[in-house]
């Protein structure tokens, strides 16, 4: 399967080929594969301008076209899956199971928002709370908050791009997308599909660009809604230059993943090397710490060690294929020169560590200073850390001992435990009997502290996206 030469970007609902394009490379040989149209600042003020215009109309959709329209880019996904799963593993260097598994997710989300749009009610008030309000009664509708604005990530180029897109539709609410220059191909992919639907004219448009021409995705006054799922430091940096519209942020983490006394040893370690290391522990919640309870800790290590050097590296494109390439060297590097660091600050590499260009090994360490940028900061590479731990409370603390708070997992069958837990934790989400990076497309999803703002699961965005709109009425 190839590449188009070159794929156009949306502006209004239209394919558009400006001369000026951006280069993808196939993450994995290094290689130019293909190009994409690039945005300057002239087009993405055309599609704001577009999606403003179409506010209106978007919000007279009526909740059965709105599901017409996603509905239809669910068939069309299922018809392209595999093209769709191909231009991920080129573009982000993900394996091919784990791109097929992208693509399933996509799918999901779309199909999943498609039965929201029907949902989408309201409230009746009883307002008759004082001798006041004797008479009145109140009803609220959800109106679509207006023109929005959308940055995504590298690392689920197709299916973090529709955790803002499937809401917007099913919330009426047209939208401007910004993908990660590294992997712009995913969005445009469902570009290319949405650009088949009926959706008025300038309900949406997908602008890959360069840094320059981005600002405006921040600063606009028009957009009433910013989106933005990456790195904290970004992330932050555009809320702060946001202006007046409301700004959800989907940011990092170091997640922790606690394995306590009675847990089932093989379950917890076929989990948890899943979690640390699929799609080379790029994901905003793979598992980074793991603390271990001191009487399971030696046998869990050496499981843990045996099935991560287990794991095969290689070319994404190979069905066999669980650890492909970084998204660029330079992260690869980066990552190494932390494992480096720990070592030299007194941790032991219990397994793997070497690296090639932007492959690196899936690494286990132990004893790492927990100001080490390994612990304290994210990793975002198939890298992490083991601890030990008596005390279930310390072992709580541990993992709050942290600027994020995304989500953690819990291994226990101790109800109690659990309850614990789930009080004290700092995190938008645990997950108990499995790790902190499960997720499905539906759930509140979301991080406290440096993670970000806000949850994402289609019907918690589109809560978002949309305002609630009273109705009061009064009977003499
Ligand atoms: P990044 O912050 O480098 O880039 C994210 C997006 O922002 C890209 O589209 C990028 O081009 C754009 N961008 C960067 N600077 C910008 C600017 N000044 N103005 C406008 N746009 C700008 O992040 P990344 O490397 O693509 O993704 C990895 C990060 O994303 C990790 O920190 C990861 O944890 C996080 N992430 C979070 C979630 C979540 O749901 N919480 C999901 C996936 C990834």
């Amino acid at each position: 399967m190839n590449l188009e030469t070159k794929y156009p970007y949306y502006l209004a609902n239209k394919p558009e080929q400006p001369n000026a394009d951006l280069e993808v490379i196939d993450k994995f040989t290094g290689q130019v594969a293909t190009r994409v149209a690039q945005a300057d600042a002239k087009a993405i003020d055309r599609g704001i301008a577009a999606a403003v215009a179409a506010a209106e109309p978007m919000a007279r959709l009526a909740p059965y076209e709105r599901r017409a329209v996603l509905q239809h880019c669910v068939e069309r996904f299922r018809e392209l899956q595999d093209e769709l799963a191909y231009s991920l593993c080129v573009e982000a260097g993900k394996p091919i199971r784990d791109s097929r598994g992208e693509v399933a997710r996509l799918i999901d989300t779309f199909d999943y928002a498609a039965a929201e749009a029907l949902r989408i009610g309201g409230e009746v008030l009883n307002l008759e709370i004082s001798a006041r309000a004797r008479g009145y009664a109140g009803m609220t509708k959800r109106v679509p908050i207006g023109a929005c604005s959308f940055i995504s990530p590298f690392n689920f180029p197709l299916n973090l791009a529709a955790h803002k897109i499937a809401p917007a539709i099913a919330a009426g609410c047209p939208f401007v997308l910004k993908p990660a220059s590294r992997t712009p191909i995913g969005a445009l992919l469902i570009g290319e599909i949405l650009a088949e639907t009926d959706l008025p004219p300038g309900a949406f448009s997908i602008l890959p660009c360069h840094r320059d021409g981005a600002d405006l995705f921040t600063i606009d006054e028009r957009l009433k809604l910013l989106s933005f799922t990456g790195s904290p430091s970004v992330g932050w940096d555009l809320k702060a230059r946001a202006g007046k519209k409301k700004v959800i942020l989907e940011l990092g983490g170091n997640a922790a993943c606690i394995v306590d006394a009675d847990a089932d040893v093989a379950d917890a370690v076929s989990r948890l090397v899943t979690g640390a290391f699929y799609q080379s522990g790029q994901s905003c919640i793979s598992v980074q710490r793991i603390l271990v309870h001191d009487s399971i800790y030696d046998e869990l290590r050496e499981r843990l060690v045996a099935a991560t050097k287990s794991l095969k590296m290689g070319d994404p494109k190979l069905e066999e294929t669980f650890i492909g390439p970084m998204i660029a060297e330079s992260e690869a590097k980066r990552l190494d020169e932390w494992i480096q660091a720990s070592v030299k600050a007194g941790a032991k590499l219990l397994c793997g560590g070497k690296r090639e260009g932007a492959m690196l090994q899936a690494t286990l360490l132990e004893n790492v200073p927990r100001d080490q940028p390994l612990c304290a900061k994210e990793a975002f590479g198939p890298v992490a850390i083991l601890d030990r731990f008596s005390d279930f409370d310390a072992a709580l603390d541990e993992v709050n001992d942290s600027v994020f708070g995304l989500q953690a997992g819990l291994f226990t069958r101790d109800i109690y435990k659990i309850q614990r837990a789930w009080d004290r934790l700092e995190v938008g989400g645990v997950v108990i009997g499995d790790v902190p990076s499960w997720r499905v497309d539906n759930m509140p999803y979301g991080g406290v502290k440096d993670s970000g703002l806000g949850r994402e699961g289609v019907r918690y965005a589109m809560e978002d996206m949309t305002e609630p709109r009273l109705l009061v009425i009064r009977t003499p």
